[in-house]
């Protein structure tokens, strides 16, 4: 491993690896990305459902969406490898009035931004989910822009194109220490051995606040634990089967292999590094959803996992420089979207650290906004 680096990227989720690839892109110089574990990905990466949409409530939320897709759809022009973004729409059902409200609000956002967003009636949803029960929505929203992802294929070919613009990929070389002289960074130290650098980038996800506490900062990221269950194969799920939001009971639901996958944010639970399974949580989605989708009385259950997501108090990431320390730049803290935001999110990166302007205004993801008054809450996480 080498000893000297001009860039160390802990952290070999989705984030980390877009970020190496397009700081690379910008030949950034020597940089070297450790990750804890025996494979890149194993963190939340692993755990996700592979959702990738652009109706947000908030203005950076939708732009950071909005050029991902963009740059889902362009991944293997820019990195030679193939990944498929598959463009089925997401379809958010609306039941209560205040969501009506707040729903109409968020499309003339997002339509203002250039989104391709429709309302619809409940007469035509039917067309997108014909297996859902409507009962009590009063109308939807649909974007056909959004989609799926498997997040490994994205990770896989930002690794291979990482390794090919000269990144050092270190695995199983946890972050134990950082050393920080006169409120500067100066050495990243590994289970590996140890880096001297300028910059770190603290890509580390759910795992961040305690990457905040080797340098005596505390970053404002909080690990939850999200679930999610699939089933077997179902007839009436076909090729184009949309990710579908029941916004009043926060089931979401997509296809899945020949079944469905699904999911639900139990807002019950309290922060940990829990990852175990619960059967109670698992118990709870399936109510949810036979509730939804009737059909599925009989469908057997494929899988299940937990993994976590990495929230911050605004439901919006970080990006930006930790304000005490001197060369220590988080990008984390994505609350649930961190899949659909890893393409932004790199660029962005990348774009910040070699001094341009960045494709999307971040300043309202700076560290330190907490400080401040809140800004914008996102209210569309699932
Ligand atoms: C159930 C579930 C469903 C989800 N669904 C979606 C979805 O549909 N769409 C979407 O966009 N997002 C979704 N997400 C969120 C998404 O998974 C995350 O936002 C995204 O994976 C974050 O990527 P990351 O690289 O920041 O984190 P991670 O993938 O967790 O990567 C962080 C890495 O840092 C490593 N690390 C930590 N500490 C150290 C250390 N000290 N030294 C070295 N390495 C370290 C970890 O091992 C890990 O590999 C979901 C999450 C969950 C749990």
């Amino acid at each position: 491993m080498r000893n000297s680096a001009d860039a160390v990227i802990i952290g070999g989720g989705i984030i980390g690896l877009s970020v190496a690839f397009y700081l690379a892109k910008e030949k950034y110089g020597n940089i070297v990305l450790v990750e804890k574990e025996q494979l890149l990905g194993s963190g939340s990466t692993s755990k996700a459902a592979g959702g990738i949409r652009a109706q947000f409530a908030t203005k950076e939320n939708i732009q950071m969406s909005m050029l991902s897709e963009k740059l889902f759809k362009s991944f293997k022009e820019d990195t030679g490898y193939d990944a498929l973004f598959d463009q089925v729409g997401y379809l958010f059902l609306i039941k209560d009035d205040a969501d009506v409200i707040s729903f109409k609000k968020n499309y003339e956002l997002q339509r203002s931004l250039g989104l391709n967003v429709e309302l619809l009636q409940p007469y035509e949803i039917k067309k997108y989910a014909p297996h859902v029960s409507l009962d009590g929505v009063q109308m939807g929203t649909f974007c056909p822009d959004d989609g799926l992802g498997d997040p490994y294929e994205f990770l896989s070919g930002y690794d291979h194109a990482s390794r090919k613009l000269g990144v050092d990929i270190e695995l199983e070389a946890e972050v134990k220490d950082i050393e920080v002289i006169s409120g500067k960074v100066t050495t990243v130290k590994t289970a590996k051995g140890n880096i001297s650098t300028p910059l770190i980038i603290n890509c580390t996800g759910a795992y961040s606040k305690l990457i905040g506490q080797m340098v005596g900062t505390e970053v404002k990221i909080e690990p939850y634990r999200r679930q999610i269950v699939t089933t077997g194969e179902l007839d009436f799920v076909k090729p184009n089967f949309p990710m579908v939001v029941d916004v009043k009971s926060g089931l979401y639901f997509h296809k899945e292999s020949k079944g469905l996958l699904l999911g639900w944010a139990d807002k019950t639970v309290k922060p940990s590094f829990d990852i175990s399974l619960d059967p109670d949580y698992t118990d709870a989605i399936l109510e949810k959803a036979l509730a939804l989708i009737p059909q599925l009385e009989d469908a057997e259950i494929a899988n299940e996992w937990a993994g976590l997501y990495a929230t911050t108090p605004d439901h919006r990431e970080i990006i930006g420089y930790e304000p005490t320390i001197k060369g220590l730049f988080h990008v984390a803290g994505f609350s649930g979207h961190g899949f659909m935001h890893a393409p932004a999110a790199g660029l962005v990166t990348a774009e910040i650290l070699t001094g341009k302007t960045p494709s999307v205004d971040v300043t309202n993801y700076a560290p330190d906004r907490f400080e401040n008054e809140v800004l914008a809450d996102e209210t569309y996480v699932i």
